[in-house]
């Protein structure tokens, strides 16, 4: 069970005293450093999720401190089966595993909301008895009337608040008498915080400093539900407090949350233990305009999960970068990057050179763009730095789901042959597989509008030549060539393209003599007498 005992004051668990000019942050003492990564398992693991669990674990690292996983699955008619495994997998896949999770047990477990609900009633009922909450028994069809009731021009969507809470059905209204029968009645009610009119809350952030609040804005969040769940505003804050949290990376989507958890740190008294916020900068759409969205990704061809998701309720499974090609190591380098940089201009980083230079002070406080070429050209770079033998499981298996196999040694050649030229692992296919099948398509475009006689009776020639050519390789296929080319008064630059053309059906592939001599004797010479056939026949037409 998790620790009931009333954890340490932040001043007792770490070192916080700012020294002169230092910001707070930096004093912390290394060990006692905890974040959290803490999602609803409802779906797939956006982009900007792992990005936000990436700089925790990244601070988190640097510091020697740990890396919790806390699912927060409050919400019981969000709850996706399967969301909880998929996104340990997402982690795992990124090398960003935690330290303590629902499958990482550590001391200041349970690490899944949902069976830390006996926890959360108490504090919620301390905070009615302090006056900073109270009970609400207004039904779903009364709220529903309220807002109706109250809509204007300038308020479309009336909020429960100061200004209407004194209209509705409450323990600040009703009578206490009415109050306790309706209690002991079993009715069901909520727990709702009581905002203050006019308060000034200011919040610390570790990227965007003070970020000031009015708590006229702010409406009376619901804190415990009619099932007796916590809303996750009130579960945030017991489960930080309670797991010891020091820092708090999150979205800045949550940023109009923030004045509801100072409330709540400051009324149930342990505002001095509140983690260090840092709300981090949205990913943006390619354009720069609004937050990027899975539905962006689908309209632009380009995946915003991790791993392929596969969602149990609409059965629709979208791609994730995993699938789509892209190396663990790429992936997160190109995450760390959005929001943040070291300041060195140097972009291909390792995890443990991102782990060295993460700073906050380098987080950016205004939106990334997220630019999917950008992506593929990590992507590229981290293929080019591979081993090719580190490549060939992946492309091993990507050739067999085509029905192609090689032998490990021939594939680790040809991997280095043509990793350059890959951006993502499942181009290895196009690149490779004329390597183990006749091309599917031929470019003939390319060369049948200058195909001649005297092109025609160079490669008759040629093929004689090489059918009797002792030595396959591709010094020895190209003095061939070349020999045959000046014997016939031809240039071989002319005859190149077609070449490639017959071996590989497009013009790309690394240089044609090596592809010949990986090809074997017997291919080459099939692939162009074939193709002389043909263009000879187009030429006759
Ligand atoms: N459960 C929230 C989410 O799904 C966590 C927000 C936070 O980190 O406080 O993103």
């Amino acid at each position: 069970m998790f620790d009931r005992k009333p954890p340490l004051l932040q001043e007792e668990a770490f070192s916080l005293f700012p020294l002169a000019g230092i910001p707070a942050y930096l004093c912390t003492m290394k060990s006692t450093v905890r974040v959290r990564f803490a999602p609803s398992p409802t779906g797939g693991l956006h982009l900007g999720g792992v990005r936000t669990a990436l700089f925790n674990y990244l601070f988190a690292k640097k510091q020697g401190g740990s890396f919790v996983l806390r699912i927060e699955d409050t919400d019981q008619t969000r709850f996706v089966p399967g969301a909880e495994q998929y996104i340990l997998d997402c982690l795992e896949w990124c090398g960003i595993s935690p330290d303590e999770g629902p499958h990482q047990p550590g001391p200041y477990g349970p690490y899944r909301q949902s069976e830390r609900k006996p926890i959360y009633r108490k504090f919620a009922e301390q905070l009615i008895q302090q006056g900073h909450a109270y009970y609400a028994f207004d039904t779903p069809e009364e709220l529903e009337s309220m807002r109706e009731r109250f809509k204007s021009e300038s308020t479309p969507s009336p909020q429960y608040n100061a200004a209407l809470r004194g209209s509705m059905r409450n323990s600040l209204t009703l009578d206490p008498a009415e109050v306790n029968r309706l209690l002991s009645a079993g009715t069901p009610h909520v727990i709702r915080i009581h905002v203050p009119v006019g308060k000034k809350l200011v919040l610390n952030d570790m990227i965007r400093g003070e970020v000031e609040f009015d708590t006229s804005e702010v409406d009376d969040k619901v804190l415990l539900k009619a099932d007796g769940m916590p809303t996750y505003h009130l579960a945030v804050v017991v489960d930080d407090y309670h797991m010891k949290i020091t820092h708090a990376f999150r979205g800045e989507e949550w940023l109009p949350s923030a004045p509801v958890h100072l409330l709540l740190w400051e009324y149930l008294g342990w505002k001095q233990a509140m983690p260090l916020w840092a709300h981090l900068p949205l990913i943006l759409k390619p354009d720069g305009h609004g937050k990027l969205s899975k539905r962006d990704g689908d309209r632009l061809g380009f995946p915003v999960f991790a791993m392929d998701w596969y969602d149990p309720r609409t059965q629709e499974l979208t791609r994730g970068f995993k699938e789509m090609g892209f190396l663990p190591e790429a992936f997160i380098n190109m995450l760390a990057l959005l929001g943040w940089n070291d300041g060195s201009g140097e972009e291909v980083l390792d995890r443990s050179q991102l782990c060295e230079r993460f700073s906050i002070e380098r987080v950016h406080k205004g939106g990334a763009r997220f630019d999917f070429e950008k992506a593929k050209w990590f992507n590229q770079e981290w293929i080019k730095r591979k081993e090719n033998i580190e490549l060939l499981p992946s492309v091993e298996q990507l050739l067999v789901q085509e029905g192609l196999s090689a032998s490990a040694e021939q594939l680790v050649v040809l991997i280095g042959l043509v990793k350059e030229r890959c951006q993502t692992l499942k181009d290895f296919i196009p690149q490779l597989d004329y390597f183990f099948k006749d091309p599917v398509s031929m470019d003939w475009n390319s060369i049948s509008s200058k195909w001649d006689s005297k092109k025609n009776v160079f490669f008759e020639e040629w093929v004689k030549q090489l059918s009797e050519l002792s030595e396959w390789t591709a010094v020895a296929i190209e003095n061939s060539f070349k020999q045959v080319a000046g014997e016939q008064g031809i240039k071989p630059g002319d005859v190149q393209l077609p070449l490639r053309i017959m071996l590989v059906g497009g013009k790309f592939g690394p240089p044609v003599f090596i592809i010949a001599q990986y090809l074997h004797k017997d291919v080459t010479l099939k692939r162009i007498t074939s193709a002389l056939t043909v263009l000879n026949h187009a030429a006759a037409s």
